[in-house]
């Protein structure tokens, strides 16, 4: 108890560091030396992030260890990220749910006849995307870690737990997706070797994450205890790949209804003759231009940009009305 007190209550204060002693690794991507690049978060607490010299990967570094993630969500990531620690505000589901139909509409087009299809959430949340996705007729599980979470769809096919303990059967599933989960953890390419097992031959696994390269002001403010992890898109590409994957659609910020673009790709199985051109090295380049260069002064007037556009978009969905704009052609 003493310990989960002292998490929230450090979590919440600037300039003091996480409780956290973490290891230090190389990049959990490619195995590339890391460079620090940046030693405060937006919380203005210290935070030392590392980019990978070979893929351009942001990882933290120290890197915590599984059981200080676990400790951390646990007891303080909804608290530091709502302000909630038992409870799940009403306007967190109204959106969520909006967002999960978009979401769902995407995933029924991959599919020509859901019956019979069955699918994972990988850290499905509140389980709103499980409901929308079982709504269009397929056979929708999901699993997290959170407890208050877990529980609020109260649904059978929606467990409690932890990827590494998730368990289902080998090749048992068509469709996996796993949204905003990857920058949160320390080995993304087990993960990914995870859902490789358990996804069909044939099936298809839609991942998402935050695009590093998508905000307008590249400073601390984008680094933060839970986003281990900071993915480009060939970087991204490159973890699938290394994983047995290979794009087969981009998923546009208009598509899921984003002011900002992710990293958003639908994947399927990798074949013996697949190829994948991927510029890891420009990756890093551009990173480290535009991540490691920034004054703090320069930080600041970004964060308070960031924190403006943040206060001006509280329906952003409803305004987004600038035509689409295809950032990404390149891929199938
Ligand atoms: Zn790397």
């Amino acid at each position: 108890m003493a310990f989960k007190l002292l998490l929230q209550r450090s979590n919440t204060k600037p300039f003091v560091p996480y409780p956290f002693e973490g290891q230090r690794i190389d990049c959990p991507v490619c195995g590339g030396k890391g460079h620090n690049i940046m030693n405060l978060d937006r919380e203005w607490k210290p935070l030392s992030t590392d980019l990978c010299e070979s893929c351009g990967l942001f990882f933290t570094n120290p890197m915590p260890t599984d059981d200080e993630l676990k400790d951390y969500y646990r007891a303080t990531y909804r608290a530091a990220y709502m302000g909630v620690v038992d409870t799940v505000p009403a306007q967190h589901v109204a959106k969520k749910k909006k967002d999960a139909a978009r979401r769902a509409a995407i995933v029924r087009s991959l599919f020509r006849d859901p019956t019979g299809r069955r699918t994972l959430d990988f850290g499905c949340g509140l389980g709103e995307l499980v409901l929308a996705i079982e709504t269009l007729g397929f056979d929708a599980y999901g699993f997290e870690p959170g407890e208050v979470w877990s529980q609020h769809a109260r649904s059978a096919k929606i467990k409690q737990g932890d990827w590494q303990s998730a368990n289902y059967g080998v090749k048992s599933f068509d469709f996996i997706s796993i949204i905003h989960v990857l920058e949160h953890l320390r080995a993304p390419l087990d993960c990914l070797a995870k859902i490789e097992q358990l996804l069909k031959d044939d099936g298809l696994l839609w991942i998402e994450v935050p695009d590093m390269q998508a905000y307008e002001s590249k400073n601390y403010t984008r680094f933060h205890f839970a986003h281990v992890l900071g993915f480009s898109r060939d970087n991204l590409l490159a973890a699938a790949w290394t994983a047995g994957f290979y794009p087969v659609r981009t998923v546009t910020k208009e598509e899921i209804g984003k002011m900002r673009s992710q990293v958003s790709f639908v994947f399927r199985k990798r074949k013996a003759d697949d190829v994948l051109d991927l510029n890891l090295a420009a990756v890093a380049s551009r990173n480290r231009k535009d991540y490691g260069r920034k004054s703090l002064v320069a930080s600041v007037i970004g964060a308070a940009s960031g924190f403006m556009q943040h206060f001006r978009s509280a329906t952003p969905r409803s305004r987004s009305s600038k035509p689409p704009r295809i950032t990404d052609s390149s891929v199938p």
